[in-house]
């Protein structure tokens, strides 16, 4: 188990960390639809183009993502744990040896989910001056926390995500990255508000071996603010 992980669970979290301007809460997917389907995108396949291409965005939602969502469906009638939110099921599964495939797909799916909406067309850029306040209270500067984001991405050996979270206890904006599935969800101190997917399927396609320029486009050119501020108005 991670540090981060341990830290994670170590307080409680909100279940209500998703913005209320998200695309893809329970409640948008409709009545009919069932509780554990994979989320539309919240943009046109090739609207990040070209700091995330279409081909990038079409394996990764069309056959990682979704991949997720069809393995715990297949997982979860014999599971007892039928009729769970995602977010329910992340936290049911987490540390228990097990569970760990029902874990790790529920996370990724849920995750994967929570970086799309991280990420928009009209995203990078500075954020609101609100945000911006908090920003230079944690981090001193909006470049700070850039680098800061930038050396967990770096720092992050294999897979993994880097979070924009809020720290619960101190209620200060932190950086912090996460391996393989693990999510900030599965624990309670921390509110995730953004993400980056560091795993290679995110950018090898685009970028080959070179993550750092990867992440930092994203930062700069993607990086959904908006998002940011509406899961700090409901943390
Ligand atoms: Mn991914």
């Amino acid at each position: 188990m991670s540090t981060n992980r341990r830290r994670f669970l170590s307080t409680s979290i909100s279940a209500a960390i998703v913005g209320s301007t998200t695309a893809w809460t329970s409640a948008s997917w409709g009545a009919d639809a069932p509780p554990l389907a994979l989320p539309k995108l919240p943009w046109e396949a090739n609207a990040l183009d070209p700091i995330i291409s279409s081909n990038t965005v079409g394996f990764h939602y069309g056959k990682h993502h979704r991949g997720y969502f069809d393995n715990l469906n297949r997982l979860l009638p014999a599971s007892g744990l039928t009729g769970l939110s995602l977010e329910a099921l992340v936290k049911a599964t987490a540390d228990r040896a097990d569970r760990v495939a029902l874990f790790n797909n529920a996370a990724q799916a849920w995750n994967h989910s929570f970086y799309w909406n991280s990420l928009s067309p009209q995203g990078g850029g500075k954020p609101g001056a609100e945000l911006g306040t908090r920003i230079d209270a944690a981090f001193g500067s909006l470049d700070e926390l850039r680098k800061t984001v930038l050396a967990n991405s770096a720092a992050q050996f294999g897979s993994g995500w880097v979070w924009l979270a809020l720290d619960k206890a101190s209620n200060k904006l932190i950086v912090v990255k996460t391996g393989n599935a693990d999510t900030p969800i599965a624990g309670e101190s921390v509110v995730p508000l953004a993400v980056i997917d560091v795993w290679e399927h995110a950018y090898y396609l685009d970028y080959q071996n070179r993550r750092a320029d990867y992440a930092s486009a994203l930062f700069d050119k993607l990086l959904n603010w908006r998002f940011v501020e509406a899961n700090l108005t409901t943390a």
